[in-house]
């Protein structure tokens, strides 16, 4: 139930917001979550130092000129306090040394939060494009602090004896992530390590435009074997001057030709010419990429890049990844089974006879006709019910009394769209942070749904600030009642997740540990467990009503809803197992002996039901190999701990005020100032284990 990226789950990062962390936005610039994986989203090109002051003149200035100075404020005073922080003589403390590092850290990220959330929802194009140039300019500022022997020195040399227990381990995880950096090597080392991580950003660039750029078309004879297609998009297609219909394999072609089109040479010959995507180039290109990774990790002392990408996440070890998929294939192969079987009897009955097998072209076809044929649930029954008015309306109601949290509507803020509304949120008469919710679609905004953690929570210094990017319909806008899709209203649930967890969590005294800079496997807990909010009918009916009725959403239709929506999770499970363990394979291999397509096709042939497809090479295409590299596991990984956070609100109910407080104390507070592990184990009273999951794939 990831809903919150289902449309982009395929090329780019599911989150935006972990490009926000990779930057540095919404934690420490240098902290656990942002370190790892700094190559893989922006340029980050290091400059030398340079203290520019801001200068405009002091007319006529444009909204562009203004922005620029008002992004850069944070860099410019940031770069200003580095040489003072570098000369601090004598002995180095909290007070002297800490605390002006953490401002920095801060300084920085008001420069990346605003730029990072601005590039994504000014509507203006070239504040848009101010943006990103301040984006980069925070980003290589960042690479060069992350680099820095000399912050390094003075951090090794700090004593933290009398430390409380964050500030060590603020000093602890620095140092770490240092070290992970290659920033205690000697010069030479350090320089290869610069070249290689230069070289990285450029090859990870390179890797998705190839998959981008290369745009495959099949031709369809006649308008007769576009059969089973909706009309509209029939009428989309029509024949070229020749009387050919080009069909790409574009996402808007793709998926409604995967699903709906009757003939199955056709499907079969898109799902190839899409799986061969950027084939040549970017074999080659993400060879030199596992290249460039194993010599790194070889550098640093790792045995592999899965190893040293996992060292600082929940996971910790490759081994522990490849074990983690395996238990988790042979939890779901029960129900895959199932799922399997009903495909299959279905192609024996409407497509062939002595059918043995389903082909992997076949799936979303076929699981789309088992769906409303055997599960009928229509997606269009349930919108009438969520009016979009009302499902924000309870959701601020539900989070007020889960968390004993208030919204207060904030005013005489300057905000970038009429569509944007802000809330204070207030705890006990006091303000604890403040959250926006920017809903709507228009043109040139960013196009999925994402929690921006704008500002990290720093007690004493600033409050945490959230931002909800989504694209919902808008009641401004939309003629009559704005209806979502319960999948939209996932996704919405999904994301507040994210953002209770920045706001709540945001009230430590470094930066690096506020809210949401947790371990990147673990951030997704929170909010897919949050996602079964969406689904439990007492809590829907509180804000589900029919808007012309006034009738509360059925019982029977939400169980349908939640039956449907089961169907064939036990594939798409094992599924997104082949796909993690091609991500760490891939990252555990020798690069120079290893042969891709090969390793494909025998994971492919372990893992799922389908039999790999000759000619493909899914490998060439598979983005996140990029952006995720060896740890595309992440997702399930919090989706077991999610089904597990979630049983004592099953058995002591979704809005028991000591389960949600202690929820609250355990889990979100804590931000990123213990291990999350430990956290789990502070909610749960044990360790997390793999049962709930189990059941999630039994029910
Ligand atoms: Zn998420």
């Amino acid at each position: 139930m990831n809903a919150q990226d289902k449309a982009a789950r395929g090329l780019t990062p599911p989150l935006i917001r972990h490009v926000a962390l990779t930057l540095g936005i919404g934690c420490a610039g240098l902290a656990s979550a942002c370190s790892g994986s700094s190559q893989t989203v922006q340029e980050t090109t290091p400059t030398e130092t340079k203290v520019e002051p801001v200068v405009v003149p002091p007319d006529e200035k444009t909204a562009v000129e203004i922005f620029e100075a008002e992004c850069r404020e944070g860099l410019v005073a940031a770069k200003a306090a580095l040489p003072g922080l570098l000369s601090i003589g004598g002995v180095r403390d909290e007070q002297n040394f800490l605390v002006p590092y953490n401002q920095m850290l801060v300084d920085i990220e008001r420069s990346a939060g605003t730029a990072g959330l601005m590039d994504a929802v000014h509507p203006d194009e070239e504040i848009r494009n101010a943006a990103k140039a301040c984006e980069q300019e925070a980003a290589s500022f960042v690479t060069e602090l992350s680099l820095h022997r000399g912050l390094y020195d003075a951090f090794a040399a700090i004593d933290t004896k009398g430390f409380d227990a964050e500030t060590k381990r603020m000093v602890e995880q620095t140092l770490r992530d240092y070290r992970r950096a290659g920033v205690d090597k000697d010069d030479a080392t350090r320089a290869r390590l610069k070249e290689i991580d230069e070289t990285m950003v450029k090859l990870g660039q390179d890797f998705g435009k190839n998959i981008v750029d290369d745009v495959r078309t099949i031709e369809v004879a006649s308008a007769d074997l576009l059969k089973g297609l909706p009309e509209d998009f029939i009428r989309h297609h029509a024949p070229n001057e020749e009387g050919k219909i080009l069909i790409t394999t574009e996402y808007p072609d793709l998926i409604p030709f995967l699903k709906y089109a009757e003939n199955d040479e056709l499907r079969k010959k898109l799902y190839i010419a899409n799986k061969s995507r950027a084939g040549e180039s970017n074999e080659k290109t993400l060879g030199q990429m596992l290249t460039l990774r194993a010599e790194k990790a070889k550098i640093l002392g790792y045995a592999n890049w899965a190893d040293y990408i996992t060292e600082d996440k929940m996971m910790k070890s490759g081994d522990r990844a490849a074990a983690f998929i395996d238990r988790v294939v042979r939890t779901a192969r029960g129900r895959a089974k199932l799922d399997y079987k009903e495909l299959l009897a279905w192609k024996k009955k409407n497509m062939d006879r002595r059918a043995k097998s389903v082909e992997d072209w076949q799936k979303m076809y076929i699981e789309n006709k088992v769906k409303s044929e055997s599960y009928s649930f229509d997606t269009q029954e349930v919108r009438p019910y969520f009016r979009y008015e009302e499902v924000e309306k309870g959701l601020l109601d539900i989070t007020s009394k889960m968390y004993g949290i208030e919204y207060k509507v904030a005013t005489d803020l300057k905000l970038w769209h009429e569509d944007v509304s802000a809330y204070e949120v207030m705890q006990g008469g006091k303000k604890i942070g403040r959250i926006y919710l920017d809903m709507h679609p228009r043109e040139g905004k960013y196009g999925h749904a994402a929690q921006f953690p704008y500002r990290g929570g720093v007690l004493g210094v600033q409050a945490p600030e959230g931002v909800l990017v989504c694209n919902f319909p808008n009641p401004r806008t939309t003629d009559g009642p704005a209806l979502m899709e319960h999948a939209q209203v996932t996704t919405m649930f999904h994301e507040f997740g994210h953002l209770m967890h920045h706001v709540l969590g945001g009230q430590h005294k470094w930066l690096s540990q506020s809210g949401v800079a947790t371990e990147w496997d673990f951030v997704e807990a929170p909010s897919q467990m949050f996602e079964e909010w969406a689904w439990d009918h007492e809590i829907l009916s509180g804000f589900a009503k029919h808007h012309e009725t006034g009738q509360v959403i059925p019982k029977e239709m939400v169980e349908r809803m939640r039956r449907a929506d089961k169907f064939g999770v036990g594939i798409r499970t094992l599924q997104q197992m082949f796909y993690a363990s091609v991500s760490l394979e891939f990252h555990r291999a020798n690069p120079e002996t290893l042969d891709m397509t090969k390793l494909v096709k025998k994971l492919q042939t372990k893992l799922t039901p389908f039999a790999f497809v000759e000619g493909t090479k899914f490998h060439s295409n598979f983005g996140h190999l990029n952006g995720y590299s060896a740890i595309y596991y992440t997702y399930m990984w919090s989706l077991v701990i999610a089904k597990d956070l979630f049983t004592p609100f099953e058995k002591n109910g979704l809005m028991a005020r000591e389960t949600t407080y202690k929820y609250r104390d355990t889990i979100l507070a804590p931000g990123g100032t213990k291990d999350a592990a430990d956290l789990v184990v502070d909610f749960l009273g044990r360790e997390f284990n793999f049962k709930a999951f189990e059941n999630y794939l039994r029910k």
